[in-house]
């Protein structure tokens, strides 16, 4: 088999990045260690950038999510008994964020490639990188049974935190940087109206909250909770009554509770590794980088990637620009490091650390909340970060 771009992992990454190069004329083959049902099955991210909004446009794939996705023009922020709106629209000169659940962009692209034709590769196992340095690199996996080999120009590495692609690099080449924070969240998904039709986010001394949604009929919550918090020591009945005992009084009255539909403990780390290219592998997504969600920057980095790499291969397979191929990993670590930077600060800003903080760090939390949330400067500084930093030129 042969291709001109392999792509590792069917997740947003993988998935867009496949659909803007087949709608430029460019061969890619995806493959993809579980089924479509596992992939469609996460729940996930849900607030798009503008800039996502748009490459995702771009990519063909932007009408079901105009027409179901809800524009948000605001966040509400509740800290301290203060709550401050945050005005994203007029803050920004007019941009807003869409809230439109990663599961739903992951099945628009998914019916894309199918409608395309182009190859995707769902269950294929031991996917294995190969002459990464060489000018002929390839993949191995095996599927039903049989060992498969892929030649390709170029590898684009979307696979993942714990996917193949990053470990396949020798080791000295990276340097991966690391935030490890003494709490995650636990969030719940309910088919219940949105308390509010605006996110919350809310600190609180009993742990910070949000309240987000996937729809106007879908709910989905979060609570802080310590690393040591099982899921099943959280039945339904008391992750409500902590939610309410979180939020103010009238908040609270207006929530409608539910059965989960899914409910689960992520841990919060912010994590990078630098360059993100390596011969002919490009990582591209959580493959290179995690940030804790309290910025709400997961997917939104990995489509930044995928903007980079693909205005790239567009410029080397059109105009012969290999010399491009340098920028990617320096290009897309500049906005990695602004998300990271953003999705570090509102964690720090919004969270509980107890014990894990001194007394003047505490101290330094509070001037932050007090003057982030009473500056005009400082709710723009939140606002123009929360809807997403432009993009840099490819050129
Ligand atoms: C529990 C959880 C909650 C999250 N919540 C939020 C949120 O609220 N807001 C937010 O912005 N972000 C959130 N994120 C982050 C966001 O979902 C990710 O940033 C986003 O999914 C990254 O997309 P990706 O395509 O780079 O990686 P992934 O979505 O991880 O996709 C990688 C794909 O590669 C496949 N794969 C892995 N290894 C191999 C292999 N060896 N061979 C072949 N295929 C392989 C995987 O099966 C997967 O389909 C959350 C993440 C998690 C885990």
């Amino acid at each position: 088999m042969k291709t001109q771009v392999a792509i590792i992992g069917a997740g947003p990454s993988g998935l867009l990045l496949g659909q803007l190069l087949d709608r430029a004329g460019i061969d890619t083959v995806i493959l993809e260690r579980q089924t479509p049902d596992y992939v469609l099955g996460r729940i996930r991210a849900g607030v798009l950038e503008q800039g996502t909004v748009e490459l995702l446009r771009e990519a063909g794939v932007g009408e079901r999510m105009d027409r179901e996705g809800l524009v948000h023009e605001g966040v509400e922020l509740l800290v301290g008994g203060r709550r401050q709106r945050l005005d994203l629209k007029g803050l920004t000169g007019g941009k807003t964020v869409m809230v439109y659940g990663q599961t739903e962009v992951t099945r628009d692209l998914m019916q894309a490639r199918q409608a395309s034709g182009a190859p995707i590769i769902y269950s294929a196992c031991n996917v294995q990188p190969h002459e990464l340095k060489g000018e002929r690199p390839y993949l191995t996996f095996d599927k039903d049974g049989q060992t498969h080999r892929l030649d390709c120009d170029y590898i684009a590495g979307c696979d993942g935190f714990h996917g193949v692609s990053r470990q396949s690099i020798p080791e000295g080449v990276l340097k991966h940087y690391e935030r490890v924070y003494p709490f995650g969240w636990l969030g719940l998904l309910a088919d219940t109206p949105p308390v509010n039709h605006e996110l919350i986010y809310a600190h609180h001394e009993r742990g910070f909250v949000l309240c987000s949604q996937r729809s106007q009929t879908r709910s989905r919550y979060y609570l802080q909770v310590p690393l040591q918090a099982r899921v099943e020591d959280w039945p339904d009945e008391r992750f409500w009554t902590e939610l309410k005992a979180r939020l103010p009084a009238d908040v609270a009255a207006r929530l409608v509770t539910g059965p989960a539909l899914e409910k689960s403990i992520a841990p919060l780390r912010s994590q990078v590794v630098e360059p993100m290219q390596y011969g002919h592998l490009f990582l591209v997504g959580d493959a290179a980088h995690i940030v804790p969600p309290t910025g709400a920057k997961g997917l939104n980095l990995a489509a930044s990637d995928v903007n980079y790499l693909y205005r790239i291969l567009l410029k080397v397979y059109r105009e012969g620009r290999t010399d491009l191929l340098q920028q990617y990993s320096p290009l897309a670590l500049r906005r990695v490091w602004k998300g990271e930077r953003f999705s570090w600060f509102m964690t720090q800003l919004l969270h509980d650390f107890g014990g894990h903080k001194d007394a003047w760090d505490q101290k330094m939390q509070e001037a932050d909340r007090e003057y982030f949330l009473t500056s005009t400067a400082g709710l723009v500084n939140i606002a123009e970060n929360y809807v997403g930093l432009p993009f840099e030129e490819v050129a």
